[in-house]
C-alpha cells in the first residue's frame, strides 16, 4: 500500500484530501504544522508528500528542504496559493517535484500523486530513498557503498542490510526478535546475541563515540532504534 504524507493546516481540506486518498487505497499520515510534518518526514518512510507551502512552525519550502538536505528523495507536491508563481520557482529550486496552485480539482492532484508515484517506483526507489546521509556519513543504497567523511566504510553484507532496514525504518524501536525476522530472515537460525554483536560493529564503524552511540540507540529492555 502506498503510504502518503500530508502537510496541510486548513482544517477541510485536509479531510477532504485524506478521505479521497484513503478511498483510493492509499495510507494516509497527516501533519497540521510544520514542525510535526518535518519530523515525520524524516522519520517514516513515505511514496509521496503533499506539502502546503504556508504552514504554522515551518514553511514548505524550509520542509523541503530539509528532507533534501538529508539525502531523502520522497516525491514531494507542493501546494501553494493561486498565482504566486514566485512559489512554483522557489519550490522546484527546492527540490519539489510539482506544484498545484489552490483551489485544485481533486481529480487533478490524484493524477499528479499517481505520476510520481509511478515515475518513483519507476526509478527503482520504492519506499525508501536510493540514498541517505546523516552526520559526515553517506550511503548509497543502490551499490551498498558508505562513505564516513572522505572514508570509505567497508561493511559486510549483513551489516548493511541491518542498516538499511534501521535506516528505513527510523525513529521506531526494534525488538532484537523482530530484527532477525527482518533483516536474517526465519531461515536462519542465529541468536539475538547476533543482533548485538552486528549493531556492536555498526557503531564502531559508523558512530563517532562508539561508546555513547548518537544514531544507533538502545532502548533498554527493548531493542534498538536509529535515530537523526
Ligand atoms: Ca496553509
Amino acid at each position: 500500500m502506498n503510504k502518503v504524507l500530508i502537510v496541510e493546516d486548513e482544517a477541510g481540506l485536509v479531510l477532504t484530501l485524506s478521505d479521497r486518498l484513503e478511498s483510493e487505497g492509499f495510507s494516509v499520515d497527516v501533519a497540521r504544522d510544520g514542525e510535526t510534518g518535518l519530523e515525520l518526514a524524516m522519520n517514516s518512510a513515505y511514496d509521496l508528500i503533499v506539502l502546503d507551502v504556508m504552514l504554522p512552525k515551518r514553511n514548505g519550502y524550509d520542509i523541503c528542504r530539509d528532507i533534501r538536505a538529508s539525502g531523502n528523495n520522497v516525491p514531494v507536491i507542493m501546494l501553494t496559493a493561486k498565482n504566486e508563481t514566485i512559489d512554483k520557482v522557489l519550490g522546484l529550486k527546492l527540490g519539489a517535484d510539482d506544484y498545484l496552485a489552490k483551489p485544485f480539482e481533486m481529480m487533478e492532484l490524484l493524477a499528479r500523486i499517481e505520476a510520481l508515484i509511478r515515475r518513483s517506483a519507476a526509478s527503482g526507489n520504492g519506499s525508501g530513498a536510493t540514498g541517505f546521509s546523516f552526520d559526515d556519513i553517506k550511503i548509497d543504497f543502490r551499490n551498498a557503498e558508505v562513505s564516513k567523511g572522505k572514508r570509505k566504510v567497508e561493511l559486510s553484507a549483513m551489516e548493511f542490510k541491518l542498516l538499511q532496514y534501521l535506516i528505513e525504518n527510523r525513529g521506531q524501536v526494534h525488538s532484537r526478535d523482530a530484527l532477525l525476522d527482518a533483516v536474517w530472515g526465519y531461515d536462519a537460525t542465529p541468536t539475538t546475541r547476533t543482533v548485538d554483536v552486528h549493531i556492536a560493529w555498526l557503531r564502531q564503524k559508523l558512530e563517532n563515540n562508539p561508546k555513547r552511540p548518537q544514531f544507533i540507540q538502545t532502548v533498554h529492555g527493548f531493542g534498538y532504534k536509529f535515530v537523526t
